[in-house]
Parts: C-alpha cells; structure tokens; sequence
C-alpha cells in the first residue's frame, strides 16, 4: 500500500555514499566493510540502504533473521549476517542463505544437526567472542570445545570469527579496549589452530574504526551510525554528512489566549497570547514524550519552534508566535545530526536511540541528485 503521510523521512543517499567513502579512506584498500542495517537501517530504510550500497559492500548484518529474510526479499544477495539468531529459526536461515553469529555451544549443536540434517556442506556460519561487554558470545574455555564440535563435522564451516568492543567511542576506556583487542587476537590464533581453515576477524563499530583501526582492523569493519552520519561525538560527527532529514507540515494554527491551555492533562499554560501550531507526528512516531514542555524543538522557516504541552501520540504542538508562518508550511522536526544528539540528550537517550523509533508510519523519501 503507497503511504501518503505527510510526515517524511528523508534519506540522502548522496550523503550516505560521501559517509561511506569517508569511512572507507580510513582503512586499508583490502579490508572488507559489513555494512550494519539492523533495525529498519538504524530508522532509515534497510532495503533501500542496502540496494544502494549492495556492489561496494562485502556483508550486511541485521540484527534479527526477519530482517535478513526482508533484504533477501528485496533481491539483496550479498552475505548477511544475523546478529541475534535463535534456535528456533534455524530452518529459516538457512532457508534464506542467511549467515549466523553463533554464540552458543547449544546454538551450534542445534544448527550442527540441522545443517547436517539438510546435507549441507560448509555452510558460513560466524563465531563470536566475548571479550568484556559480556551481552554474547564463547570465550576462550570454550575453544576446545568448539573447535572439537566444528571438527568433527563438514555441514558448518567458520567463515568469521569476531567481537565487540563496550566502549570504543569512550578513549577514557582505552585500556579496557586495547585489552579486549588483545584477548581477541589471543583467542583467535589459538582457536585458528585448531580448525581446517582459516576464518577472517573483524571487531570494529563506528567508533572502533574512528579510533583503532591501527590495533584492531583485521580483515573487516562493521559499519553501523556512522554511515547514518553519527560520529558518538561531536567533532567526528562533523566530519561526516547529515543524511537523515524528519519533515512534516502545519497542519493547524491556533490563537491561544491567555490562560487557556495547550494538550492532554492542560499541561502548558498560556500567561500571555499566543500562536501554536499543530504538527502531525507525535510519540507513536518516535518524538518522546519526554521532550514535551519545552525539552524539544522543531525548526519552522529556519526558526526554532519550541514543542508547548505534552507531545501526543499522534501529534505535537509547538510555539510559532514569533514566527512567520501558515498552515501547510514546511516543519523541519530533525534538521541534522547536531540536532538529533540535542534532543536525544534532552530526552536523556542517544541517537541510536531516536533513530530506531521512528516508526514505520513516516514516509521514507529518497533523495540523489
Ligand atoms: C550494532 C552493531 C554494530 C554497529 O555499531 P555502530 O556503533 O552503529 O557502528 C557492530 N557490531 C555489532 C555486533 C552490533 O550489534
């Protein structure tokens, strides 16, 4: 079904490839680069990401096997990886010649028995080590183990091996890294030993490849915010260009006369006349309700324009008495990165954070020149 919303997110898949190229200067001609478009492309549009870097990338990861199923869907045939499988969509991802992160002694028996099951043959699958953020992953007790389960089999073939990094924007936690980074190459020569083949490794997100692509390239990057434009601060924010842009429109404005009030629970108060207009995006959409009150702003002819009241699930109202403005007039809700992080930090969130909650109600435009 074509979605009319007049609320739209657009994507600026010119600044998405100047993104990419930037982050592809800071490494070695040969190093792969997984492009990450878990959840829905960080809010953006997974499908039309990944159709539109699919020739200049090695890998896509989603987190979840429904995301990957939609990629291939779409005609996405590059490898993907799942960040997040579970056992009880094994059968699936090899349906969808999916590649897992196994992270699991039980998650490998199972798919051992399947993939063996279905006659398969060095099906990739991806093992992943935990070298500290202690979310997933085998660390090294488990690599007699592994390496025993992997060879006694020929169904399953270890195309990866990696980890993630918990803290690699924060260079106060620069040991802490350079420490996982050593476990890592620790586990990995010893467990490479032990296997028929040699897998590549790779441990870098956005910030890793800002930060340790001396101690830590490997043989691929995962490329996640970055792409997006997010630097995890400000000054490699800026280096990057803005690619995402919330648009909508007024749809009504309102003379509110002193004393009357604005929103759900009479939340704001006028203490003189005022103007407001209403704006049809609200917390369902992804504007947190902790940006009510004053906390966020959108921009209405390049002027801020203060959110009064409580946002609504549906809509929003801002203050716009200083501003030149009718119904229909554009409402620019994200301008840019420097933006998001304002009201992320406002509403005590990061960008990730406000990305991923953009629903799928907002219309999702691309935009090349
Ligand atoms: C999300 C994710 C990434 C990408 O991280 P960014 O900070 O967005 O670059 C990389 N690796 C793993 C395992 C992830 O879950």
């Amino acid at each position: 079904m074509k979605n009319n919303h007049v609320t739209v997110l657009e994507i600026d898949l010119n600044a998405v490839d100047f993104n990419f190229n930037y982050f592809k200067s800071k490494l070695h001609s040969e190093t792969k680069i997984l492009v990450v478009v878990k959840a829905f492309g960080y809010g953006s549009s997974a499908i039309e990401i990944a159709k539109h870097l699919e020739n200049r990338v090695h890998y896509f990861a989603v987190a979840y096997v429904d995301e990957g199923i939609a990629l291939r869907k779409a005609g996405i045939q590059i490898p993907i990886l799942v960040l997040h499988p579970q056992k009880a969509n094994i059968e699936t991802i090899i349906n969808y010649n999916l590649e897992p992160n196994i992270y699991s002694i039980s998650l490998l028996n199972s798919f051992v028995i399947k993939a063996s099951h279905l006659n398969l043959v060095n099906y990739p699958i991806h093992i992943k080590f935990n070298t500290g953020l202690n979310r997933l992953g085998f660390t090294k007790i488990n690599i007699n183990e592994l390496a025993e389960i992997i060879n006694k089999q020929t169904a399953l073939k270890v195309t990866s091996i990696f980890s993630h990094i918990a803290a690699s924007e924060d260079l106060n936690e620069r040991d802490f890294t350079l420490q996982q980074i050593n476990d890592f190459k620790n586990i990995s020569t010893e467990f490479i030993k032990l296997l028929p083949n040699i897998p590549f490794k790779h441990m870098l997100n956005t910030s890793g490849i800002f930060n340790y692509t001396e101690e830590a390239q490997f043989e691929m990057v995962r490329l996640g915010i970055g792409l997006y434009g997010f630097g995890n601060e400000q000054s490699k924010t800026a280096q990057l260009k803005n690619t995402l842009t919330l648009k909508s429109v007024i749809s009504q404005i309102h003379i509110i006369n002193k004393g009357e009030t604005v929103g759900y629970n009479r939340a704001f108060k006028a203490e003189s006349t005022i103007k407001t207009a209403t704006i049809p995006i609200g917390h369902a959409d992804g504007i947190s309700r902790q940006l009510s009150n004053g906390k966020g702003y959108v921009y209405i002819n390049n002027t801020k324009a203060p959110i009064i009241g409580n946002v609504c699930m549906d809509m929003l109202m801002v203050n716009v008495s200083n501003i030149n403005c009718i119904e229909g007039d554009e409402v620019v809700v994200y301008k840019d990165q420097f933006h998001i992080e304002e009201l992320a930090k406002s509403s005590n969130t990061i960008s990730y954070e406000l990305l991923t909650a953009l629903s799928q109600r907002i219309r999702r435009v691309l935009k090349k020149s």
